[in-house]
């Protein structure tokens, strides 16, 4: 496949231009169509100058580059109005999930960076499905004009994006950067970076690199357990990065950045809520500039465990807070559309494979 213009920066796109022989105006009208209007077919658009759309026409016809925009196969809004979770089909037909999310007066994003995961997780959905491929920046910035899209037909706006669809974002790091360098731009799509939030199960070098590189975004890390042995239970990457290296490296994300940490905690009854459970956390925490987000659990039919009772979250909190960390209870969002990052396209497998399965059954039947 030829490569495609929305995989490329703002730079990248006058440098193209340029050594192609048009003016840094014809870049500028180009991202401007691309990035800030968000139209998937620059040449509809009129009033391109006659040699951007020669060039436009040439290269797209000879097959130098594409434009790959993917299909909404499925747009499912929750019954509550607040979340829209849509399938986007990409050239290889691999699907991925984007959610919208709807706050009092923002509106969220939370995008996919790779099609599976490779990181596992048991109680993920996306991670029950195994690794399939990383995302290219372009199909992950498309999943921000999706989202552009649908608000903007509601006269909304996108104003915060959360890396915490299918994938692990440290994980597809250069892709995922690239992306954000699109995204935040300020003449094109242009979200403050400071909306934007990566989120890891632990990727050690990718957070090192994060702190190194100065990035501006938020960071969260999905920890759910407070010793090796039982966070290995429920994210297998903890192998690989073990507690104390993960720690080692948020301290000092937290020391060059000068940036407070999101420590996610999926609550999961009987397995990770209990008073010892919270006390050991903030003894774990205990020096980092943290805040920990509490998450019930949505359920997977891969998975058997259950979300927390309201009360075990409720004084999980409490001791948190009382060990002076800022500590939040994500609303639950979304349940009816499989909110859970890779429910939805897992459901959509199930249903596809239960009505091939039915077909299949049927034709054996006799006449
Ligand atoms: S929770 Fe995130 S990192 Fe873990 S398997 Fe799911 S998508 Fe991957």
């Amino acid at each position: 496949m030829p490569p495609s213009l929305h995989d490329l920066t703002f730079d990248q796109v006058t440098r193209l231009l340029t050594e192609e022989g048009l003016r840094p105006a014809h870049a500028k009208t180009l991202w401007n169509t691309l990035q800030y209007r968000s139209m998937t077919d620059p040449l509809a658009r009129p009033d391109l100058a006659p040699p951007l759309r020669r060039w436009l026409e040439q290269a797209l016809s000879g097959g130098a580059w594409t434009l790959d925009t993917p299909a909404v196969t499925s747009d499912v809004p929750s019954s509550d109005g607040l979340t829209r979770k849509a399938l986007l089909k990409l050239t290889d037909a691999q699907e991925i999930e984007t959610v919208i999310m709807g706050y009092e007066g923002r509106h969220t994003a939370c995008i996919s960076t790779q099609a599976g995961c490779a990181m596992g997780c048991v109680f993920c959905a996306t991670g029950q499905m195994g690794f399939v491929r990383h995302l290219r920046p372009g199909e992950i910035v498309a999943q921000v004009h999706h989202a552009r899209r649908v608000l903007a037909d509601e006269g909304k706006h996108l104003r915060n994006l959360v890396f915490m669809g299918m994938g692990e974002p440290l994980h597809n790091y250069d892709a995922v950067m690239t992306a954000l360098d699109i995204i935040t731009h300020t003449s094109g799509i242009n979200i403050g970076p400071s909306k934007v939030s990566i989120s890891t199960v632990g990727v050690v070098p990718g957070i090192r690199r994060l702190a190194e590189e100065g990035r501006p975004y938020n960071l969260a890390v999905s920890l759910h357990a407070a010793s090796d042995e039982e966070r290995g239970a429920i994210v297998p990457a903890n192998a690989k990065w073990p507690l104390a290296e993960l720690l080692d490296a948020c301290r000092e994300y937290n020391a060059r950045t000068g940036r407070r940490i999101f420590f996610a905690w999926t609550l999961i009854a009987g397995v990770n809520d209990s008073p010892e459970h919270a006390r050991r956390v903030a003894a774990l925490l205990h020096g980092l500039d943290a805040h920990v987000n509490l998450i019930p659990l949505n359920r997977t039919p891969g998975y058997a465990g259950e979300e927390s009772a309201d009360e075990a979250a409720d004084e999980f909190h409490r001791i948190l807070q009382s060990a002076g960390f800022p500590c939040t209870i994500r609303q639950r969002r979304g349940i009816d559309v499989a909110a859970g990052c890779g429910q939805l396209r897992a459901e959509k497998q199930r249903s596809r494979a239960g009505r091939t399965a039915a077909g299949a059954s049927s034709a054996l039947l006799p006449a």
